[in-house]
């Protein structure tokens, strides 16, 4: 530790979407950095006791045992930013209140960093969006900030750009229409209903998000996890500065993809492998269609039942990764976690499991996804669309069937659909029986669905194979971009080389 000259402190927020990659950025600045840079992250208490979020950080710690973990010590309650409350129910959106909480935590964080600066030792910050406030302290401190965008190059220009193409009405996008097209630039044709719910409207979620967005291209550089070859349209809208309205943007730096390698424990065959893993490795090569919706999404049981009716009549074998309906029963997530942890025989309809058990697995909660899409007997992704989990299922060269659930999954979708070719949508329909208020979303995708999807893309028509074949090509370009001289690592190098420069100018 003595030689070094410099530490990259980095704050997650909270979230395990938003920690992963930023633990990926660690090995990477260690990797480019050698010895001369060192990594912190700072951690907050999560204000609503996320359990998956928590053992997240327990896996960080034991795993990045050359990173030290700073957790800040929970702010005082602090006011809305906007006066007085509009009474809109938004202002209770559990994101407005996470977004409140993470302002509240500058005055900690200005602290860690004081303590942490000493002479002739710099400081750089890389900062999830979620924590642009911080920009303020690294501002007074003097320490340059980049930012690492949780989200793909695409989803990074539509957010960019909503200040700017909002400002010369001034009105909620949801005004002009569900079926009005939005001119964002570097993506396929958006419309105001494929938005997160939080930027079409006009609630304290969509206020936050502006405030957030604007403040973005303050910071010195903007890390995205993507590589070039995957978003390239999105890539030159950003650095031709199409998506920020009323200032330059700052350097894009693709990073990606920023996946985890998985533990060493995942090897084929190991005894203290998960049991997921050990199951996998019982099965043929590309036969298992995997489904897992995120850190945080759950289903009511209703569409639990939908989705088991589906597979069972697929005849595919599956892994189902289940998570408890959230209270009341509702589906799609919130940050708030519902820490209920019924046993899957209750959640799954009668005799499912024994039914299904020469062919189908579903665990509760968690399942080591990283490994479990790059094992040679995945065949197929069922996923929410977290950018993450977009990102592990192209480095495993899976195609996938999009059923986007909540943040900017829909988004995702869109881009999966239509501009990577990667994927495929899963359709919902109105349902009355969700209509009448058992699931918030008022949607369900049936049985018929499922089943329709997980035989289509396991199948053998021209359309499957061409998504296979567009699939492992675009996980051999992402091998290319982390290859040594491979524009993702050159990112890099040139990322750490501004770092250098940074803590020369100030
Ligand atoms: N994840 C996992 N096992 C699970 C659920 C999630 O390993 O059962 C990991 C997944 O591999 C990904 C992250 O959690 O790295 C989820 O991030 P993503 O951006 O896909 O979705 P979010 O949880 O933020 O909605």
């Amino acid at each position: 530790m003595e030689m070094e000259t410099k530490t990259v402190v980095l704050y997650p927020g909270v979230g395990v979407g938003h920690l992963s990659p930023m633990l990926e950025l660690s090995r990477g600045i260690h990797h480019h950095g050698g010895g001369a840079v060192a990594v912190a992250v700072v951690l907050v208490e999560y204000p609503f006791g996320d359990p998956g979020f928590a053992a997240a950080v327990a896996r960080a710690r034991s795993t990045h045992t050359s990173v030290s973990f700073h957790v800040l010590p929970t702010p005082p309650p602090s006011p809305p930013a906007s006066a007085p409350s509009s009474g809109d129910a938004e202002d209770d959106h559990p994101m407005v209140g996470l977004l409140r909480y993470l302002r509240a935590t500058n005055a900690p964080l200005r602290d860690l960093l004081r303590s942490l600066s000493r002479p002739a030792h710099a400081l750089a910050l890389v900062l999830d969006m979620f924590c642009a406030h911080a920009l303020d302290v690294a501002a007074e401190l003097a320490i340059p900030a980049y930012f690492l965008s949780a989200t793909g190059a695409a989803a990074l220009a539509v957010f960019l750009a909503v200040p700017g193409l909002r400002a010369p009405a001034g009105a909620a996008f949801r005004d002009l229409g569900d079926d009005a097209v939005l001119p964002f630039a570097g993506v396929p044709p958006l419309e105001v209903s494929q938005l997160p719910p939080g930027l079409a409207d006009d609630g304290a979620l969509c206020q936050a998000s502006l405030r957030l967005a604007a403040r973005v291209p303050d910071a010195r550089g903007i890390l995205v996890n993507t590589f070039e070859a995957l978003e390239p349209r999105a890539v030159q809208a950003l650095r031709d500065g199409l998506c920020v309205h009323d200032r330059p943007t700052p350097p894009i730096y693709c990073i990606g993809p920023l996946v985890s390698p998985g533990a060493a424990a995942a090897a084929a065959g190991e005894d203290d492998a998960h049991e997921c893993l050990r199951w996998m490795d019982a099965q043929p090569d590309r036969s298992v269609v995997f489904l897992c919706f995120g850190s945080m999404g759950a289903f009511p049981k209703h569409q639990l039942a939908e989705i088991a009716a589906g597979l069972e009549s697929s005849g595919h074998r599956f892994l189902w990764v289940v998570r408890s309906p959230r209270g009341g029963g509702g589906g799609g997530a919130s940050p708030v976690m519902d820490p209920a942890d019924d046993p899957l025989e209750e959640l799954l309809p009668a005799g499912f499991m024994e039914r299904t058990k020469d062919r189908g697995l579903a665990v509760k909660s968690w399942a080591p996804q990283a490994e479990v899409l790059r094992h040679r007997a995945a065949g197929a992704f069922v996923t929410h669309c977290g950018w993450n989990s977009t990102l592990e299922g192209v480095t495993a060269g899976l195609p996938m069937l999009c059923w986007p659930l909540y943040a900017e999954q829909g988004l995702n979708k869109v881009f999966l659909v239509e501009e990577m070719r990667l994927g495929v949508e899963i359709v919902s329909r109105r349902s009355r029986a969700a209509g009448d208020g058992e699931d918030g979303s008022g949607e369900v995708v049936t049985a018929e669905e499922v089943e329709k999807k997980v035989r289509w893309v396991m199948g053998d028509s021209g359309g499957a194979r061409e998504l296979r074949e567009r699939a492992a090509a675009a996980r051999d370009k992402a091998t290319e971009a982390l290859a040594d001289g491979g524009p993702s690592q050159a990112a890099f190098v040139e990322f750490i080389k501004d770092l250098e420069a940074a803590s020369n100018d100030v």
